[in-house]
């Protein structure tokens, strides 16, 4: 059989063997006689299912026990409303620009309350991380807003802001689980499964417990309180069954591996393969400034739209799929999740390489 090498932003990648283990069990899970998609999710199978995803989680991540981890639905998305409902207690929050997520998350707190844009990036179209050591934090802040990992423009925090004491959310589904998180540093960390855990669907809330409580905006759904969940464990009501079971074969896989540590070398080996080629291309450029470059998401363009689109074309003929790039950057992106192996990267770049002698102008 044929896989392709997808270098799709998400829904991504998958380890093969996550995926062979999944068919394997398709019919008949562990001599139930039955999927795990038609499992009851009071069952004890699948009581067994989930423990073993936030155990498994909560390994890798290092999570500490005052911490809760929350499998939900809704994608990142609905976290920006739900993070305000919850968290916003003065009604104050600061928001970090670093790209359309952390955008949208911006324009969504402002339903709720007062959300003020600290920094921004979009001066030069999010290809940067502003300096964040000294920012105007609001006194009466009750948290700092970051998407960590800018997935469409390939940024990514390599410190993290200094905010003066005030709680930090951030959404890191671009980057969950590609190299240790600290997790104490942030009231709130979560981020959709779909880029580089599981499939879409599912998204994970790790939050510390002191955050979780009965005090939300006027309001709020039940379905988007996080003491709701919080209290039943994530099965309030029916949860993202399958999705979750997957995700938790993904956290065995990257145990297998050797964890965060591990994945983080390896993506850093497989990072730096594209972008010594992009620095010695006379055809190809990086978009970002070189001290925040992405390990998961990694920007190109040649300059030339018309060769940027022969580019996409011809690479998806030889089965480098899903390479254009987001439509505010132009050009090429290619994500570079922790499933992508090596040799996809090496691929990828004597293909760049050949399609560079051939189009020399
Ligand atoms: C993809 C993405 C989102 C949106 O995720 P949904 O699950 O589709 O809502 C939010 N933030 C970041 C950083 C993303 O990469």
């Amino acid at each position: 059989m044929e896989r392709v090498y997808n270098f799709s932003a998400g829904p991504a990648m998958l380890p093969v063997e996550v995926l062979e283990e999944a068919a394997a069990e398709m019919l008949n899970y562990n001599g139930t006689g039955e999927s795990v998609m038609e499992m009851s999710h009071r069952s004890k199978e699948y009581q067994q299912i989930i423990d073993d995803a936030e155990a498994d989680l909560r390994d890798l991540m290092k999570i500490p026990d005052n911490y809760k981890v929350l499998f939900l639905q809704g994608g990142a998305s609905l976290q920006f409303a739900m993070i305000p409902q919850n968290l916003m207690k003065n009604g104050v929050a600061d928001y970090i620009i670093t790209g359309q997520w952390a955008k949208k998350a911006y324009q969504e707190a402002q339903k709720y309350g007062k959300a003020v844009a600290i920094a921004s990036s979009a001066d030069k179209t999010f290809s940067y991380i502003p300096d964040c050591s000294d920012l105007p934090i609001d006194e009466d802040a009750d948290y700092v807003y970051i998407c960590e990992n800018n997935t469409i423009y390939g940024t990514k925090y390599k410190t993290l802001p200094n905010t003066k004491g005030k709680t930090l959310v951030a959404d890191v589904s671009s980057c969950f689980l590609s190299e240790p998180h600290d997790v104490e540093k942030y009231g709130v960390i979560y981020g959709g499964v779909q880029k580089n855990i599981g499939p879409a669907g599912v998204v994970i809330v790790i939050i510390r417990e002191d955050l979780i409580t009965e005090d939300v905006l006027p309001g709020t759904p039940t379905m988007c309180q996080y003491k709701i969940h919080a209290d039943a464990k994530s099965l309030y009501n029916t949860p993202p069954a399958y999705g979750i079971y997957i995700c938790g074969k993904v956290f065995k896989w990257l145990k297998k591996q050797g964890g965060l540590a591990a994945m983080k070398e390896r993506n850093e080996r497989k990072a730096k393969i594209l972008y010594d080629f992009l620095d010695q291309s006379s055809m190809f450029h990086g978009t970002v400034v070189k001290e925040d470059r992405s390990l998961m998401n990694v920007p190109f363009v040649t300059g030339d739209k018309d060769l940027d689109a022969l580019f996409v074309k011809e690479a998806a003929a030889q089965g480098f799929i899903n390479l254009k790039g987001h439509r505010t950057v132009g050009g090429m992106r290619a994500s570079i999740y922790n499933a992508m192996p090596q040799e996809g990267v090496e691929k990828l770049v004597a293909f760049m390489k050949k399609f560079e002698e051939e189009h020399q102008a």
